[in-house]
């Protein structure tokens, strides 16, 4: 227990037996069996591409699939599915948008006026907002919720991290960045919580010549093969560089990626 304890749990990040975790009931019409944080230790290293990937391969495999967009100072979500515009609500709550081929989605820029006016919120407003995509959203019956965490391990992740009942959490890395000390943070912050780490998928692991079909390692390898072992984790998936992806996540068109990039994950998945 820390030595100043106010027991409140809520803002405080000691690893202390006596941590009571209490977790936000869900909106009383959803029904989610599976939710589980994708995580990574800073922006840009594919974490969006990845929850996208995953809820789209997991509707091709026939399941119900929902992203909650927790990544609220840097919503990518929307734009990878080309969603636009205002959410629906009812008397029972907020309406998830539903992409084209069926998953559901809830992205603070789905309900703010202006998608392009910046989110200056303080922490606490933030952690809210993602509780509210929680309680308020009439999400129906889901089998595999994922949820773009904000990345790092500061404020509104901890706050993600207690609140949400996880089933699991995904790390995702990429090989220039410090790896090993970015999965021990995301699996220091799990075990705090109980929460079990999937796994580690690699993002831009190497880029295959279009050419002569060899496989480039531009940011050099072994770093992640390194943390897996450390902390007995499995690498779920690698992905390459591929442009035509970030053309598909850029452009809106994240359902149309044809390639199976992140089907040992999604198998994974299925199998806990
Ligand atoms: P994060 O959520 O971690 O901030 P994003 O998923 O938004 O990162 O990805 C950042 C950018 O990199 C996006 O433009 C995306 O299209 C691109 N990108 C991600 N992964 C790949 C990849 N494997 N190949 C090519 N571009 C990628």
């Amino acid at each position: 227990m820390a030595e100043n304890c106010n027991h409140d749990c809520s803002s405080c990040k000691e690893n202390c037996s006596s941590r009571k975790i209490e977790k936000e009931p869900c909106n009383k019409h959803s029904n989610i069996k599976h939710v589980i944080g994708v995580v990574s230790g800073k922006g840009g290293v594919g974490k969006s591409l990845v929850t996208s990937l995953l809820a789209v391969e997991m509707r091709r495999r026939g399941y119900t699939a929902a992203i909650l967009d927790a990544d609220v100072t840097g919503p990518s979500i929307p734009k990878a599915f080309g969603l636009h515009g205002l959410c629906d609500g009812d008397e029972n709550g907020i309406l998830p948008f539903i992409t084209k081929s069926g998953t559901r989605i809830i992205s603070v820029n789905l309900l703010l006026e202006n998608e392009k006016a910046p989110v200056v919120w303080r922490g606490p407003i933030i952690s809210g907002t993602v509780k509210q995509f929680w309680t308020d959203v009439v999400w129906g019956d889901v089998d595999y919720m994922f949820i773009d965490m904000p990345p790092g391990t500061g404020d509104v992740p901890l706050t993600v991290f207690q609140s949400l009942p996880l089933t699991g959490i995904v790390i995702v890395t990429s090989p220039q960045e410090l790896v090993s000390l970015i999965v021990s943070k995301a699996v220091n912050m799990a075990s705090m919580m109980n929460i079990p780490v999937y796994g580690i998928v690699e993002n831009f692991s190497y880029f295959k010549c279009p050419d002569c079909g060899k496989e480039h390692k531009i940011f050099g390898s072994g770093a992640t093969e390194a943390a897996a072992l450390e902390f007995d984790l499995p690498i779920l998936s690698r992905i390459p560089i591929d442009p035509s992806l970030a053309e598909l996540c850029d452009n809106g068109k994240i359902e149309d990626y044809e390639g199976d990039v992140l089907s040992s994950a999604a198998d994974y998945i299925e199998s806990v």
